[in-house]
């Protein structure tokens, strides 16, 4: 029965193969996709980078995937590096929403259909967008901050960089929950501030700041993901205050995670960025084939000069109870030695 499981293992592999049709075959142009990543400086870019090029060698297309250093300009050049190398398809996650639009509508004049990854770029045509549900993160996150700190408390609210789409979806979210509460007078914003290019260190600048001019008065603090909440905990470290304060995040970074067990960190959201390298890796094999029917849309959002047919995958909330189970046991998003 070994032979028969090994056997079907094959079969299945084969068609898998034969299905995906990403060319390769003889005679025929072999489908590249050209990417461009914001950066590698958060994990999540650093996976997603791996999972497009494992689903890419799956389905046997090219990928040249550009990593921008979270530079506007780089970004530009190195997309009209792919584009000039007459790639197929453009996956592009922007540094910058608003200044990539004439990146996309240069990539559309030369016929190359725009993919968004995680991220959205305004005012210009993209085909698709692949992301998760941005709003929910923020709310889970505002949600929980609420339901962990007492009434009368203060707190820090902080956003991701102005630069970002995702980073005003965030806060949207978070506010939902916690702009009522603060006119119900239960909770008080004593500072709130956009970090700059989403750096650790611009967090912890904005927290070092509150707490003196609270005089360390502070019981929560919405960091906007796991970079930021570590620069904020760097803050509370060094006036005793670790472990003390309410702290959000995203990413389910390893280095999170480890806060979270250790009690620094309360939570942090799981967004699975495999399944969505993955899925964009499957569109733009599609778009290149110009067969994109039955192609997976749960929504649209609007750019400011179009509603963008978009997929939304829903996020996970992750505190100390679930973190194991959801990130090693289930997903295999971490390994067990990345946190412990
Ligand atoms: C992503 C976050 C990430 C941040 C900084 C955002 O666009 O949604 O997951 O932490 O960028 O890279």
């Amino acid at each position: 029965s070994k032979v028969l499981v090994l056997v079907s293992v094959f079969i299945i592999g084969i068609t898998g193969f034969a299905a995906a049709g990403g060319g390769g075959e003889k005679g025929e142009k072999k489908v590249t996709i050209g990417v461009s990543l914001p950066t590698q400086r958060e994990d999540i870019w650093v996976k997603g980078k791996e999972a497009m090029e494992a689903e890419a060698k799956r389905l046997g297309v090219d990928v040249k995937i550009m990593l921008a250093d979270a530079n506007v300009a780089e970004q530009a050049s190195q997309v009209e590096n792919l584009l000039s190398q007459g790639i197929d398809v453009l996956i592009l996650a922007p540094v910058d929403s608003d200044a990539v639009s004439t990146l996309v509508d240069k990539a559309k004049d030369d016929n190359v259909p725009v993919i968004n990854f995680a991220r959205l770029a305004n005012n210009c045509d993209v085909d698709y967008y692949i992301t998760f549900d941005n709003v929910m993160v923020g709310e889970l996150q505002g949600e929980y901050l609420l339901n962990n700190i007492p009434d009368g408390s203060n707190i820090i609210v902080m956003s991701g960089a102005p630069t970002d789409n995702l980073a005003g979806l965030f806060k949207r979210g978070a506010m939902n929950k916690i702009t009522p509460a603060a006119n119900a007078g239960k909770v008080k914003i004593v500072a709130e501030q956009a970090v700059e290019n989403w750096l650790p260190e611009n967090a912890m600048k904005i927290v070092e700041n509150a707490l003196t001019q609270n005089r360390n008065n502070i019981q929560g603090i919405l960091a906007p993901n796991d970079g930021t909440a570590g620069g904020a905990i760097q803050a509370l470290d060094a006036q005793g205050l670790k472990g003390k304060v309410v702290v959000t995040g995203q990413d389910s970074e390893a280095a999170a995670v480890r806060r979270i067990l250790a009690g620094e960190q309360s939570m942090t959201i799981f967004k699975d960025i495999r399944e969505l390298a993955i899925a964009s890796i499957q569109a733009a094999n599609k778009y290149a084939l110009k067969d994109t029917q039955g192609l997976e849309v749960s929504g649209t959002t609007n750019n400011g000069r179009m509603d963008v047919p978009t997929l939304f995958i829903p996020p996970t909330i992750i505190t100390k109870d679930n973190a194991v189970d959801v990130l090693v046991r289930s997903s295999g998003y971490l390994k067990e030695s990345d946190i412990r």
